[in-house]
């Protein structure tokens, strides 16, 4: 290569990677956390009343009407809601808006890998904590001074979820910063602290239609905050892309919002699948985290991860696998219909009946 002075002006990122997406319709996919069910059919509604001839429209410039729906459906008011791209965006929106600090944004050492990916992209200094050995986060460890928070609730990819105490703990002890919760599985899980914006002026929390609501490839993501931090996230935005959501997205996420039941029974079918197949992995004898998403975290005490990631893989069902230290013996199993549990359940049976 030749040596070009402006090759040393260039980026030097490494970017976040996302779980294969396969070309092969046959696949089970269980790799990237995505919802087995359809959305809910006001959803299909809405596409199938769409003629080509309104995309020659700019969008709603700031969502106002899918934040009219969330805000109701939340018990909040437009102003406590800003919409991104999915909750990537908004969460990225978020580090730009608030982490400016020069001292060390926190956050723990097993956590969702787009947390650095956007540190080395805006230039944020970061330090991580070490969950436990249970993989639990210990909220003292965030006690130390720092530039701002960022937590999920639950962890992923470890599907552990922490409750109320822990939250208000966390945030009695770093007042004077941005304190992020990245909600994306809370719809599975049995604490959402959106109930606390009113009271704390420095929280964010964060939530995703990307899981709960079957609408990933919509790219729909909100944060729940006091007007003025949303007012500080929408100037973000709008510096540079100051249409937000298409036009498809507004009207399909308002089309979710407003089914709760269909949200309901989606989500309530998921979490009784997720519990069933966590007990048939420990009857296999599996370690498996309590999971509080739509995900199971697994580890097999004689057969290594990588071993089982390959062998379903090859007989057609994806999971997720991760090259990285502390958890490279351990699985994340996103949770699929009953009937794809079962190919998976019987497929590892297969493997450990084989040794
Ligand atoms: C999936 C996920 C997101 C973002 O998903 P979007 O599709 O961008 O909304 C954010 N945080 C965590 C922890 C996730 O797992």
């Amino acid at each position: 290569m030749s040596e070009k002075a402006w090759r040393k002006n260039l980026i030097n990122i490494e970017p976040y990677v996302a779980g294969e997406q396969p070309k092969n319709e046959n696949i089970i996919k269980l790799n990237a956390n995505e919802n087995p069910y359809p959305p809910a059919p006001g959803v299909a509604k809405v596409l199938a009343s769409k003629s080509a001839t309104e995309l020659k429209k700019y969008p709603s410039a700031d969502a106002v009407p899918l934040k009219e729906a969330l805000a109701k459906r939340y018990g909040l008011s437009a102003e406590n809601v800003f919409c991104g791209n999915g909750s990537d965006d908004v969460l990225a929106t978020a580090f730009r808006a608030f982490f400016n600090s020069d001292k060390p944004i926190v956050f723990p050492d097993i956590t969702y890998s787009f947390y650095p990916v956007w540190c080395e992209l805006l230039k944020i200094p970061y330090i991580t904590k070490p969950v436990d050995e249970d993989f639990k986060i210990n909220v003292k460890d965030f006690y130390c001074e720092n530039g701002g928070v960022v937590i999920p609730n639950p962890n992923a990819p470890t599907a552990i979820g922490v409750g109320k105490d822990f939250i208000t703990d966390l945030l009695d002890n770093n007042p004077d910063v941005i304190v992020i919760i990245d909600e994306a599985y809370v719809d599975f899980g049995k604490y959402s602290c959106v109930e606390l914006i009113n009271k704390y002026d420095n929280l964010i929390v964060t939530q995703t239609f990307s899981k709960s609501r079957s609408l990933a490839g919509m790219r729909i993501g909100m944060a729940f905050a006091q007007p003025e931090l949303i007012s500080y996230m929408q100037a973000v935005k709008d510096s540079y892309n100051s249409y937000p959501l298409d036009q498809l997205a507004i009207e399909t996420g308002i089309a979710s919002v407003q089914d709760e039941e269909y949200f309901i029974s989606t989500v309530e079918k998921i979490k009784a699948t997720r519990d069933k197949s966590a007990q048939e992995f420990r009857a296999m004898g599996f370690k498996v985290t309590d999971s509080e998403t739509n995900f199971l975290f697994v580890s097999h005490p004689k057969i290594s991860a990588k071993e089982i990631f390959e062998y379903t893989r090859e007989k057609g069902v994806f999971i997720r696998y991760f090259n990285k230290p502390r958890i490279d013996n351990w699985l994340r199993i996103t949770i699929g219909t009953e009937e794809q549990m079962e190919t998976l359940i019987k497929i590892v049976k297969e493997l450990i009946e084989s040794r």
